[in-house]
């Protein structure tokens, strides 16, 4: 009996020191999804391989990609192991998942998960209750009064909620705009300058959501001569989900959008932060002046 006992024990032992440094291996690379196969934006395959890169080039991050089946087919066999990932990131706006898909998500979040919204998978799923209060804010999709206030700093500077009826999501020219930073405490945050210049993109306004649990950490002002609506709008926030982080960016709609070396920082704290609750990543030097755009081709 002794003998038994103390071959479980060393065995044991032996396990329990052959564990230790696998885990606490230099180097381990934190596992993300990124997910596509359907969108609006018929560039998605290429913003994918930048993100994918502009993710594997920080040496944090192992990067999958699952694909969905094409826009009007079956969507059953899309079914990924999210549980193997730290974040999810979402480069889709497309058909609606499977229950079951849907419900292991909602899972995965609830239980700590990580996920980054980028630009258009703020209009998917317009139906689906619990994946808007992940995203806080969303647009177009019928989305309307029905599914949340408009968020937005009015001219003295005070964040309104406003639950006026109207139509959620629109966007005036796609041009470049100047990044105000809401909060710079966040992890995210920490060290970005008080506003910075994006290059050419869709500036996102009138969204609309539950947004609960959600912190903006930067706005753009939304230009009329642009036709925007003269407000300034969320650009940048984040949500919590019962256990789970979400960072949410309402830009990248074309390539050179997210060659702004401003979108490839957040998109690079981000997820990390999504995927761990920490941003060990300095700023670049090459970031984004108050008037200067800089991009990476
Ligand atoms: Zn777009």
């Amino acid at each position: 009996m002794y003998r038994i006992f103390s071959n479980l024990l060393m065995a044991i032992t032996v396990l329990g020191i052959l564990s230790v440094p696998v885990f606490a291996q230099k180097g381990h690379k934190i596992k993300v999804l990124i997910i596509d196969g359907q969108n609006n934006h018929s560039n998605w395959p290429q913003t994918t391989k930048m993100m994918k890169a502009y993710l594997e080039e920080t040496g944090l991050f192992a990067v999958d990609i699952a694909t969905t089946p094409p826009h009007g087919t079956s969507m059953e066999s899309f079914n990924p192991d999210f549980e193997k990932y730290k974040a999810v990131v979402m480069n889709y706006n497309g058909d609606d998942w499977s229950q079951s898909t849907q419900q292991a998500f909602e899972k995965y979040m609830r239980s700590g998960g990580g996920m980054v919204s980028v630009h258009a998978a703020d209009n998917a799923f317009p139906k689906w209750t619990e994946y808007n209060k992940m995203i806080g804010l969303g647009g177009w999709g019928n989305r309307n009064e029905k599914d949340g206030p408009y968020v937005y700093y009015d001219s003295t500077g005070k964040l309104v909620r406003d639950n006026s009826p109207g139509v959620g999501g629109s966007h005036g020219t796609f041009h470049a705009f100047r990044i105000d930073m809401r909060d710079k405490n966040h992890p995210i945050t920490r060290g970005v300058p008080d506003s910075w210049m994006h290059n050419k993109d869709e500036l996102y306004d009138r969204l609309r959501g539950p947004a609960e649990h959600m912190t903006i950490l930067a706005s753009a002002y939304s230009a009329k001569e642009e036709r925007g609506t003269g407000r300034d709008e969320p650009i940048m926030m984040v949500i919590s989900y019962d256990k789970g982080r979400i960072f949410h960016t309402t830009l990248g709609h074309a390539n050179e959008s997210q060659q702004c070396t401003g979108f490839i920082t957040f998109l690079q704290r981000g997820v990390e932060w999504a995927a761990t609750g920490k941003v060990t990543q300095k700023l670049p030097a090459d970031f984004p002046g108050k008037d200067e755009i800089r991009i990476r081709k």
